[in-house]
């Protein structure tokens, strides 16, 4: 190859890249926190502390004989088994590499240059990259009192450019789920031109009898797009593989928008092992669920104001102190999620982890 002459320009990219914000990570795996003397835990990035459920180990292995071979594109024995635990149509159904590629499907296919997406904040982080990343305009409506959606505020975010709004449920980070009689009346005000997202990537630690049912509110309304992930109850962020349920035109633009061969034979595998244990399931969601309302009791006792607590994950509002608790959970040999001068997400995880969290924040002083 010859030198480029010295002047060359470098690769144009698209602008926007440089007022990109990166995702934020938790520590990756095998990195340990400085105060990793007594073992060390992560409790950044909402995962599971649990191994693969029974049987999905050997069932992921066994996949892997047909290592040379493109995956099933429609994965259909995933499908099919989804759309018998959900009772929908098949092709009512999108997988993708995770339910954040899922998303950026959702975004690919509804918007154009200049579109806007209206979402909470703050909220899931991913959502204001993949809106801009998309080409479209990100609307982030302040949250409410106790870190619960505005859908009021939302509904009237909507303007004649919005193709999609996005709605968290349970809210990452702050925890509470959208109610049922909210939604419907958020839905009933917003136009059924736009796409509405339901992240449920928390769903099955939902307690709150008041939380909307995503997939209930799909069958009435060809607009809603529900997104579910197996990275989070069923353990398998490793893995990437989520989906979206939709009425049949959506869900088929955004099969088109997925990436060719993108869910892999192992994630596949997988997912269809752990869909056929349930029980098991259940049982350690429940332990969790069971952690959380402990861990959050605890806290709430130390005179913390905790917002309701939906998903594998509890919020803390520290305002100017968070990076101090943050270094303090490090300390411990706990990370953490801290966001800016906002507060920190905590991960429900191990006993062990939680409690040392819990004694962090003993020793600091309420915000309100
Ligand atoms: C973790 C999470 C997801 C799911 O991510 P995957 O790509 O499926 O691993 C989606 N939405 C929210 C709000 C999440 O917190």
């Amino acid at each position: 190859m010859s030198e480029p002459p010295a002047a060359s320009p470098a690769p144009q990219l698209r602008d926007l890249l440089s007022s990109l914000p990166s995702y934020q990570p938790g520590r990756p795996a095998g990195q340990r926190p400085v105060g990793a003397g007594r073992g060390s835990y992560k409790l950044s990035s909402n995962e599971n502390p649990f191994p693969p459920l029974p049987g999905v180990l050997a069932a992921t292995s066994r996949a892997l004989d047909e290592l040379n071979r493109y995956p099933d594109m429609a994965s259909s024995r995933l499908v099919a088994a989804l759309a018998e635990r959900l009772q929908v149509p098949a092709d009512h159904l999108a997988l993708g590499t995770g339910s954040v590629a899922v998303l950026a499907q959702v975004l690919a296919v509804a918007c154009d240059p200049g579109d806007e997406v209206v979402f909470a904040w703050r909220s899931f982080e991913a959502y204001p990259i993949l809106t801009r990343l998309a080409g479209a305009r990100a609307l982030a409506v302040p949250l409410a009192a106790g870190g619960r959606h505005d859908l009021s505020a939302m509904a009237a975010a909507v303007s004649a450019r919005t193709r999609v709004v996005l709605v968290c449920t349970p809210n990452n980070p702050t925890g509470p789920a959208v109610h049922a009689e909210e939604l419907a009346a958020f839905l009933d005000r917003v136009p059924t031109r736009v796409v509405v997202v339901l992240d449920e990537a928390y769903t099955e630690f939902v307690r709150d009898p008041g939380a909307a049912d995503a997939l209930a509110v799909y069958r009435n309304h060809p607009n809603v797009v529900v997104l579910r992930t197996f990275s989070k109850a069923y353990g398998l962020a490793g893995l990437r593989i989520g989906y979206a349920v939709a009425d049949a035109p959506v869900a088929e633009a955004l099969r088109k928008a997925a990436l060719p061969f993108g869910v892999s034979i192992t994630a596949q595998a997988a997912a269809v092992a752990s869909l056929g244990e349930q029980t098991a399931l259940d049982a350690r969601v429940e332990a969790l669920v069971d952690e959380r309302t402990r861990v959050v009791s605890a806290v709430r006792a130390q005179g913390h104001d905790v917002p309701d607590a939906q998903g594998n994950f509890w919020w803390l509002s520290l305002g100017t102190r968070t990076a101090e608790f943050a270094a303090a959970c490090e300390s411990a040999g706990v990370s953490v999620r801290p966001f800016g001068q906002e507060g920190v997400r905590v991960t429900i995880g191990e006993h062990e982890a939680n409690e040392r969290v819990v004694q962090v924040a003993a020793s600091f002083a309420p915000v309100r």
